[in-house]
């Protein structure tokens, strides 16, 4: 016998298709073009449309657009490129990956954005990018860093992972950069399983994206010539579906959670063991993530498994990249090297958000966040 009185698990992120898109799917299967066709084709003119922006280039994961902008925009061996030492870890292994340093600086914490006072003393003569991230949808200080890349004629990439919908002075995050990278997996705001999208305004660097997601093969009219050594990073035709109809719901998925997110606000507001996301009118979130800061004498691995226990989802929100084995000892960092990265990595927290979930979960996830401390 199936128990069926088990309250469901309030889960950190789940995405949501609807019947039509199912259909949509089959009809793919059933034609026998899956690679890379009209709907890809489709996928990739919606980007544009949603992002005013020319060039959107489909790929098969966020890591494989930035790692195809590094080698489109020839960063390579002896190369240095800045990064925040917050983030996912595939921002720091694209650019290892290449045969680049990825030279690390700390974060602000109220946004866990790069901190842009901190970019200009570690410029070298061997810094050729940088790639700020829009960390949990947060825009980093993206004019800013133009700015600085602009009087150091650097590259600008834009890890724009989980910041789809974000926006700076109301201008989507993405289309400042050189080139912006974004990604479809399940856990951001709009999904095809994996997959993930280049953008740029530069055509020349699109076209060399496109041939470098294609083994290295450019193809013309009649002919198909191999321009240079490539990877097969494209997207097949059912997930460009599921990006097509993901992409519909984008703004009512930004609505929703902006409405959960107030919502977390304003009753998480006065715990005193907790810093909460501010909002702010210039640098417009998308609320990938929901995440939090606990205070120092909190521990914050005992509240995700008090969590757990009332069977929510919660986890650590990024990693601090310094503290990461690999880089660790490739370059002998140290805990305290970067502060806020180190203190983001071991206090933050991300809780539930997302299309899935409803003001009534999010009030009984309040409830068990306001009760956790007196459990203790
Ligand atoms: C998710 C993420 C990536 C990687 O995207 P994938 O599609 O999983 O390869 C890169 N950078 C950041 C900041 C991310 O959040």
């Amino acid at each position: 016998m199936v128990k069926k009185n088990i309250k469901n698990i309030s889960r950190l992120a789940k995405p949501t298709f609807n019947n039509q898109t199912f259909l949509e799917v089959k009809k793919i299967l059933k034609s026998g073009n899956l690679v890379q066709g009209k709907k890809v084709a489709e996928f990739e003119k919606k980007l544009n449309q949603y992002l005013k922006i020319k060039n959107a280039i489909v790929v098969s994961s966020g890591t494989a657009a930035l790692h195809l902008s590094l080698i489109a925009l020839g960063v390579g061996r002896g190369d240095e490129v800045i990064i925040p030492a917050f983030s996912y870890i595939a921002t720091a292994n694209v650019v290892e990956l290449v045969g680049a340093k990825p030279v690390l600086v700390d974060i602000n914490l109220d946004d866990c954005c790069i901190n842009i006072n901190k970019i200009e003393k570690n410029i070298t003569k061997k810094t050729k990018a940088i790639i700020p991230v829009h960390e949990f949808g947060n825009p980093a200080e993206i004019k800013e860093i133009s700015k600085i890349a602009k009087k150091y004629n650097l590259y600008v990439i834009e890890d724009s992972a989980c910041a789809l919908g974000s926006t700076y002075n109301n201008n989507k995050v993405g289309t400042f950069g050189d080139v912006g990278c974004f990604s479809f997996h399940p856990r951001k705001l709009i999904t095809t399983g994996e997959g993930g999208a280049v953008i740029t305004k530069n055509n020349k660097i699109a076209k060399k994206i496109k041939y470098l997601r294609n083994h290295g093969i450019n193809k013309t009219n009649n002919t198909q010539i191999v321009e240079n050594a490539g990877f097969n990073y494209r997207m097949t035709e059912f997930q460009a579906v599921l990006g097509i109809d993901q992409l519909k719901k984008i703004d009512s998925i930004i609505k929703h959670n902006y409405k959960l997110a107030k919502f977390y606000i304003k009753n998480l507001d006065g715990i005193d063991y907790l810093t909460l996301p501010i909002l702010k009118k210039k640098l417009k979130t998308n609320f990938q993530s929901f995440h939090i800061i606990v205070k120092k004498n909190i521990n914050r691995n005992d509240l995700i498994k008090y969590l757990k226990l009332k069977k929510i989802e919660s986890n650590y929100g990024a990693q601090s990249i310094h503290t990461q084995k690999f880089y660790k000892n490739k370059y002998n960092f140290k805990k305290n090297h970067f502060p806020n990265a180190y203190y983001a990595f071991t206090k933050g927290i991300v809780l539930p958000i997302g299309y899935h979930i409803n003001l009534k979960e999010i009030n009984n996830i309040i409830s068990y966040i306001k009760s956790f401390k007196k459990n203790k």
